[in-house]
């Protein structure tokens, strides 16, 4: 039984596809989403469905793979079966956890009330119908001859990382190729983006000089970057940063992180301080072989005993390995070394030509070199055909007119 149709989940799947063994895959989705670009969804510039792909489209070929819909709530590891919250019950043999992760408030008031999340593709399309309802809305207090109030048009990104740097670059190009065209009644200028980061830097995982490019570059879109500066505060009407200045804003973007799923706490009594479960060298659950925890759900460490980041190639390798290691245990053949990550790199994009990467060992990657890269790596990655020539299509399209298509607001309001 695998937890999970995500990175992990699906390539333990179709590892074992040709394995004698029958394999059941559960997801509270009926779709795996790539993550990556969710951004892209928020910011009209991708469709929903040009970055997910059915599970049960995705496995199809593969037949000992079932796949079954339901939210796992809880796992009887004594008895060695999952319970889903739509009462199906499943025995296993053999149990991959890969549920991923959720956002993480860090206890902040007012984010999980107030705040847009940015980890499932509800909530970047629930992110893409409020940033154009704002628009929609300030249009309709100038055509009644008023003055939008500033807060309307304030956009605040919380988070330096990857996903906080992406956002809000994508969100400088929303404001140059929607707002400024088409909203002829609004001030375009008047339209504020502002990058929020605790620590003094951005893009806390790559070189210096990356961290200072990446920073330059969102400043040139006209995005105020503020660094070393905390969140103290969420309300309806915006941000209280630290040292108790308000920053008033009808749009707040949560990309400060995540933490591990909550189903972990199933699995063992103690987490890590982020709530993932500690596991083995072989990324079992100590003490229980037949159970393996892989993605951002584990505490996989590094040689130097360093927690792995969670990441997407992170969720993959471990997947091929616990793949492995189930194969070796039923067909008698040897098992894999202990579970070591190769990491080949990673990369962050600002917006048009503009993205930051670092490989290994020691290639630096930026502008429109880093950007021709980071687009042919996310191609290469999507899953299915069908959405890697709809990514390519709309990304050609997007480029060469400037323009944004994927913005039907499908819900009024949040
Ligand atoms: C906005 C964003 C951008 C990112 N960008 C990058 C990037 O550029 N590069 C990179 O390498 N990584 C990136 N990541 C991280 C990457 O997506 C994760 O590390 C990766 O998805 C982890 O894989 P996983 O299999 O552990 O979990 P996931 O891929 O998250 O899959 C978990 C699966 O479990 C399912 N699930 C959850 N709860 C239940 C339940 N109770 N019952 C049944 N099923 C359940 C979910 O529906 C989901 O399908 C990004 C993440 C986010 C949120």
């Amino acid at each position: 039984v695998v937890l999970g149709a995500g990175f992990g989940g699906l390539n333990v799947a179709k590892d074992l596809a040709d394995v004698p063994v029958d394999v059941v895959v559960v997801d509270a989705n009926n779709f795996h989403t790539f993550q990556p670009l969710l951004y892209q969804v928020a910011t009209a510039g991708l469709g929903p469905d040009d970055i997910a792909q059915p599970v049960r489209r995705i496995l199809r070929r593969h037949r000992s793979v079932d796949v079954v819909l339901g939210r796992v709530d809880s796992i009887d590891l004594e008895a060695r079966s999952v319970h889903t919250a739509e009462g199906v019950a499943l025995t296993y043999d053999h149990l991959v956890v890969a549920v991923g992760a959720v956002t993480a408030d860090y206890g902040i008031p007012g984010v999980n009330e107030h705040a847009l999340g940015l980890k499932t593709l509800p909530d970047a399309v629930r992110v893409r119908n409020h940033i154009l309802n704002c628009f929609e809305e300030a249009n309709r207090i100038a055509l009644r001859g008023g003055q939008p109030d500033p807060a309307l048009l304030t956009f605040v990104v919380v988070g330096g990382g990857p996903t906080g740097v992406e956002v809000a670059g994508e969100l400088a190009e929303v404001r140059r190729a929607i707002l400024a065209k088409e909203f002829r009644d609004i001030d375009a200028s008047g339209a504020r983006l502002v990058l929020v980061e605790a620590a003094d830097h951005l893009l806390r995982a790559f070189h210096p000089r990356l961290r200072e490019r990446a920073r330059r570059a969102l400043v040139a879109r006209g995005v105020e970057v503020r660094l070393g500066t905390a969140i103290e505060q969420i309300s309806e009407g915006g941000v209280v940063l630290a040292g108790g200045e308000e920053l008033p804003a009808r749009t707040l973007i949560w990309a400060a992180g995540v933490r591990a799923h909550p189903l972990g706490s199933s699995l063992v009594g103690e987490l890590t301080a982020d709530g993932r479960v500690p596991v083995d060298e072989h990324l079992c659950l100590p003490g229980r072989p037949e159970v393996r925890v892989i993605g951002d759900l584990a505490a996989a460490r590094d040689r130097r005993g360093r927690l792995l980041p969670q990441l997407a190639p992170v969720a993959i390798q471990e997947a091929h390995h616990v793949a492995a290691s189930i194969t070796s245990e039923v067909t008698g053949r040897p098992g894999p070394k202990p579970f070591q990550y190769r990491d080949r790199g990673i990369m962050a994009t600002i917006g048009r030509s503009e993205a930051v990467a670092q490989f290994r060992p020691n290639v630096r990657l930026s502008g429109f070199l880093g950007w021709v890269a980071w687009l042919g790596l996310h191609l290469i990655e999507l899953i299915g055909f069908r959405n890697r020539a709809n990514v390519l299509v709309n990304w050609a399209w997007n480029y060469l007119t400037y323009d944004r298509g994927a913005r039907l607001i499908l819900e009024n309001g949040r």
